[in-house]
């Protein structure tokens, strides 16, 4: 199983991290040791001083495919959860000022708590119409629309497929709206998906 994270697919996100916009999904990848499933709490790690939420649509790959077109993309998947890329935005700075990858700030054990995995059909609408926000504390600070999106679930998985074969339980993280912050122990934070709280994480 991999973990597939697009990065920058939200306008508003790129605007406030002062990024480009991509012509192409940018994507990274995360190990399967940085799930975190179950709600269970994240344990700030001692290498950071500064780590964000990002929290994102996740998309589960259902079926093996290489050089999906996009037309046929949305036989692929049928279940989405919220999940958060835990990020340490410090070292992912310093990475980013020496033309590093993404790696530690991105890659480290369990940065990417997760919810369980929905049907679309239960939520009963398409994928790029999804509402879902992310609480700190009880304060609403990420809100978007997945209809926001800069590339859609389908073109994410038709662009990625000519390179990597997705695989049965590959997820793919599709991009953080904006809104994004820091965490600090003792925060608790809290997914919903069309207004159901779906993930919980406290910050330890
Ligand atoms: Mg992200």
């Amino acid at each position: 199983m991999k973990i597939i994270c697009i990065g920058r697919n939200y306008l508003a996100h790129i605007k406030e991290l002062k990024h480009p916009i991509p012509e192409e999904p940018l994507f990274f990848l995360k190990p399967d040791s940085s799930l975190l499933q179950k709600n269970s709490p994240f344990y700030y790690p001692d290498f950071s001083n500064n780590v964000h939420y990002e929290c994102e649509l996740v998309v589960k790959i259902n079926r093996l495919g290489k050089s999906i077109p996009e037309r046929y993309a949305k036989n692929y998947y049928s279940e989405v959860a919220l999940g958060l890329d835990m990020t340490c935005r410090d070292i992912q700075e310093k990475e980013i000022a020496n033309s590093s990858p993404w790696s530690i700030s991105k890659v480290f054990d369990y940065s990417a708590p997760m919810s369980k995995f929905i049907e679309l059909e239960t939520i009963g609408k398409v994928i790029q119409d999804l509402n879902f926000k992310l609480q700190k504390n009880g304060e609403t600070v990420q809100e978007t629309n997945t209809s926001d999106m800069i590339f859609t679930v389908d073109k994410i998985i038709a662009y990625l497929s000519q390179y990597m074969t997705l695989k049965i339980g590959d997820m793919i993280f599709t991009g953080t709206p904006c809104g994004v912050g820091e965490v600090n122990i003792g925060d608790s934070l809290e997914g919903f998906l069309e207004g159901n709280s779906v993930l919980k994480c406290d910050i330890k």
